[in-house]
């Protein structure tokens, strides 16, 4: 058996969508599971309805938005039968309920945002039954158990395989469509697993089933060099090893999801990468192999924040004061992307969330003179060769930089 996953641009209308199908079609000879994602841009819009509900200003036009924007979908799609009708509309008070529901921001987060997944996946589901393809629209809150952090469960991987592992028999008869991002907690309430948790989602699937291999649907024809938007001679891998591609997601690829690749490793999954407009296209077979000469592979992390740790008292920066640094980043939850250290200060790179950094930056000053440069992108180069190593440190406004023998990083203001 295998996983799908289809993300938000694959399934975002219509026309998409009927596209989907055409592909679930060829493949549909050997037992699948789908995993989907939120229809377009649909999680953005929850979390300004939520954001909007929460702080008691009119969320109204944003939840109409969302109706609409579904309703039109489901019509493109000729979706007439009332019952399903009925379920959807019961989902959309649902949405409303929750988001003005008063308590914990993240908890209510979760409720409201993992509605985008509960309505996608319905709708395929639906429409996938209507073409002919039997399925059944399967609630992943019942499988994937994590904890309670919301925003960012952790997955209890023994309980998680065990309701997992059930699900073969069912595959055996019908396609399964679920849903991406979301979990379910022993109390019954909804958690998402990280923005962009999706591919996440059909790695533990996968990993628990076991499947044969996961399939990454996307609008790109496979994993580049670097982004094509930016980059135009970037270059397609055929294939990658594990290693290579998660060492890529942590510098900031956002082809797949960092969490993907460890369960898939571990398991011996391979992980495609392939194209929703073009499935002749060959793609990205992620696998256990070793491939001699990589070419540069270039990433752009953009909303960088630079902070800086100045000791005040003329001595130098010390073990106990890295500690402390430390401790604060590890209290916040914030993760380094590249640090650096002088005799008087401590600078360290991180991915720039408001209310997070005034957090950690109020936290610092008890203790440093801090300082902090906002709007920077961070360019790494992995596998640099003498051409790119040159023309990446001589970029304009370079504001640190750092390289080891395998990898270049940069960070410019943007
Ligand atoms: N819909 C979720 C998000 O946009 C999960 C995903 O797309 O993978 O973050
Ligand atoms: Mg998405």
């Amino acid at each position: 058996m295998k996983v799908f996953k289809f993300g938000g641009a694959s399934i975002k209308n219509g026309k998409a969508i009927k596209n989907m199908a055409a592909i679930v079609k060829q493949f549909a000879s050997e037992p699948l599971l789908i995993v989907v994602s939120a229809m377009g841009k649909t999680t953005n819009a929850l979390e300004q309805l939520i954001d909007k509900a929460q702080k008691n200003l009119d969320y109204k036009s944003s939840l109409d938005e969302i109706k609409s924007y579904h309703t039109e979908i489901i019509q493109q799609l000729e979706i007439v039968d009332q019952s399903f009708l009925e379920k959807i509309e019961t989902q959309f008070k649902g949405i409303e309920i929750a988001a003005t529901h008063a308590g914990d921001y993240d908890q209510v987060y979760d409720q409201v945002v993992s509605q985008g997944e509960i309505l996608s996946s319905m709708i395929v589901s639906a429409f996938l039954n209507k073409s002919g393809l039997p399925c059944e629209w399967l609630d992943a809150r019942n499988y994937i158990h994590t904890n309670e952090t919301y925003r960012e469960g952790k997955v209890d991987w023994v309980k998680t395989k065990q309701s997992i592992e059930t699900l073969n028999k069912t595959l055996n008869q019908k396609i399964i469509i679920t849903q991406g991002f979301i979990g379910g907690t022993s109390n019954h309430t909804t958690t998402t697993l990280g923005r962009e948790g999706s591919d996440y989602s059909a790695a533990i699937f996968a990993t628990c089933l076991p499947a044969k291999s996961v399939t990454i649907w996307k609008d790109v024809p496979g994993v580049m060099s670097a982004d094509p938007k930016r980059i135009s001679n970037a270059i397609v891998f055929e294939e990658l090893p594990y290693q290579e591609a998660s060492e890529m997601t942590y510098y900031g690829a956002s082809v797949i999801h960092p969490k993907t690749i460890k369960p898939l490793a571990n398991a011996n999954i391979p992980l495609l990468v392939k194209n929703f407009d073009d499935p002749s296209l060959p793609g990205t077979i992620i696998h256990d192999c070793k491939v001699d000469n990589l070419p540069p592979l270039i990433v752009f992390k953009e909303n960088q924040c630079l902070i800086s740790c100045k000791v005040t008292d003329f001595s130098f920066t010390n073990e106990q004061q890295l500690s402390s640094i430390f401790a604060a980043l590890s209290e916040t939850n914030t993760r380094i992307n590249v640090m650096q250290n002088s005799a008087i200060s401590f600078s360290f790179c991180v991915d720039f969330r408001d209310s997070k950094i005034l957090k950690l930056v109020s936290m610092l000053s008890e203790e440093f003179e801090v300082y902090y440069n906002t709007g920077l992108t961070l360019i790494t180069v992995k596998n640099y060769d003498a051409k790119t190593f040159i023309e990446y440190r001589s970029k304009p406004n370079v504001i640190l930089e750092q390289s080891s023998r395998s990898t270049l990083q940069v960070l410019v203001r943007s």
